[in-house]
């Protein structure tokens, strides 16, 4: 069987790894292939292997290190069949959205390549008598990434991308669910030009985690995932001195007001609440519809709309979406279904027990759709992410607008209508960090930032666009005067330029 190994010092590598971990592919529900499992011993090797090539990188001119992020790009458009092809086969999205995640993190690389131009720093001329101030940035030295499954090749270049044009190593932990897709960007960034070590990758699970946490030379952690380990990462590795960005889960609303355009609507929902399986940070798992009549009309094109969709194995080109990444996780999303109908929501749309005829042990679920969903209930709290849409009646905005603000997690938020002012004033208000305005899926580009609010959140800086440069680099202000001949007075004050 197929096993797959850490990428150390540009080797595919076991290392002392001795522990293995099972890799699915989710349209057979069969195991494809095995993945080594690290800890502290496989850490070290990737840090040693980066420690000899990043002082020389961090060296290396701005447009230099812009050239291999031109060239991994290439590689990355060149070889996008094959990528999405293993993407899929591991996470079981369907091989167009593959592409999709693939384009949004060569996005990111695209930005990265303009790293001459955004490290460039800040200069006063004349800040005091013959005195000048500029202000460089500077790259951390080694660094980190841990990622979850659900976009196994954006997520990672959110992170490398940035940090290694910045001159740092990189150091990446993805999911062990689906890890060969990081491994081959690894691969790619070598074919590209970086240096042997420049970019590793080690395997693993909390324990591999935990080595990055505890590592005294990674100088900073990007993380994402569900919160409560969001919330570990970051509390674990601020406290042993690291920068932590962390990312956490979320529960996306999106509003509809009365004078939305309810056929854009139905569509805008159909693909942001089951597009993926629901298995997106920035899906659309909440409707709020304000008044009954608009609650009306959403529910019942809703259900003439769902009753059109296709779920198939991920190379179905035909399929809207497909499996879900694992039994268990088939389970819990069913168990959140199970526990909806127990709390009295109104289940109109059961996707349980879906079975694909040929693929019956893969990890479908049909799409499922429940009315009356109310904001005290457990299964409106918590992220489900599976293809599970509910929603929540709302009087008038007020009402609806208050449901995410109040919501634990602010990751994204949407906004249907025709009404200008209305849209400006949620937008101003809302207590969440992205919002979309007749816009679903609200994920910013790669020159503005990403990040939620609340529990999606932990730390200050966002990732990618100005505040990934920010997070990758520490700031050096010199102040300096050239020798004129004259002597200053002596003084014992702290010095003043009036
Ligand atoms: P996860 O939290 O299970 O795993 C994320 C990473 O943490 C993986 O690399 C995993 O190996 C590691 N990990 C797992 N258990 C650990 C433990 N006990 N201690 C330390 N590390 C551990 O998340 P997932 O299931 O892979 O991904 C889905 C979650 O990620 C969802 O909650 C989703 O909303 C969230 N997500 C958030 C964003 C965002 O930007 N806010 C983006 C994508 C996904």
């Amino acid at each position: 069987m197929r096993e797959v190994k850490h990428f150390i010092a540009g080797q595919a590598t076991r290392g002392a790894a001795t522990r293995d971990g099972d890799i699915y592919n989710p349209s057979t529900g069969q195991i494809q292939a095995t993945v080594c499992l690290g800890g502290a011993t496989d850490m070290q090797a990737a840090v040693d292997a980066a420690k000899k090539v990043q002082p020389e990188w961090a060296a290396t001119n701005p447009q230099r290190r812009a050239r291999v992020m031109f060239a991994f790009k290439q590689l990355l458009e060149d070889n996008m069949d094959e990528l999405a092809a293993l993407l899929s086969s591991e996470h079981g999205k369907v091989i167009a959205d593959s592409k999709g995640d693939i384009q949004r993190g060569l996005e990111v690389i695209e930005f990265a390549c303009g790293i001459p131009h955004l490290l460039k720093g800040e200069y006063t001329e004349g800040a005091g008598p013959g005195i000048d101030i500029y202000a460089t940035r500077q790259p951390l030295g080694i660094v980190a990434g841990i990622t979850p499954f659900n976009f196994p090749a954006m997520i990672p270049m959110w992170m490398f991308g940035i940090a290694i044009a910045c001159g740092n190593a990189f150091i990446l932990k993805p999911s062990e669910k689906d890890p060969s897709l990081p491994v081959r960007l690894a691969e790619l960034m070598l074919e590209a030009g970086a240096p042997e070590g420049l970019l590793n990758v080690v395997h693993g699970d909390k324990e591999a985690v935990d080595a990055v946490l505890h590592h005294p030379d990674i100088k900073a952690v990007s993380f994402v995932g569900s919160s409560d380990i969001a919330q570990y990462v970051y509390s674990t590795g601020a406290a042993n001195g690291k920068r932590v960005q962390a990312m956490g889960g979320a529960k996306n609303h999106g509003i509809i007001m009365p004078d939305a355009d309810m056929d854009q609507v139905i569509a805008d929902f159909s693909g942001a609440a089951f597009g993926s399986a629901g298995e997106r940070c920035m899906a659309l798992p909440v409707a709020v519809p304000v008044g009954k009549a608009t609650a009306d009309e959403f529910i019942g094109r809703m259900q003439e709309e769902m009753a059109k969709l296709t779920v198939g194995v991920s190379s179905d080109p035909d399929a809207h979406y497909g499996p879900v990444v694992s039994a268990a996780h088939r389970a819990k999303v069913e168990s959140y279904i199970e526990m909806g109908v127990k709390e009295g929501a109104e289940l109109l749309v059961d996707g349980r027990g879906l079975s694909l005829q040929g693929n019956e042990e893969g990890f479908f679920i049909g799409p499922s759709l429940f009315d009356k969903v109310t904001s005290d209930m457990q299964s409106y709290q918590e992220e489900i992410f599976g293809p599970v849409l509910q929603v929540v009646r709302a009087e008038n905005l007020e009402e609806a607008a208050r449901l995410p603000s109040e919501h634990p997690y602010g990751n994204g938020v949407a906004i249907f209508t025709r009404n200008g002012l209305a849209a400006r004033e949620f937008a101003s208000k809302v207590n969440v960090g992205m919002v979309g305005i007749n816009v679903p899926i609200p994920v910013p580009v790669a020159y503005h930032t990403f990040g939620g609010w609340k529990r999606s959140a932990f730390g200050d800086t966002n990732q990618h666009g100005p505040e990934g440069i920010k997070f990758y680099t520490k700031v050096k202000t010199v102040t300096q005067r050239w020798p004129s001949g004259d002597v200053d007075d002596q003084s014992f004050i702290i010095p003043t330029m009036k």
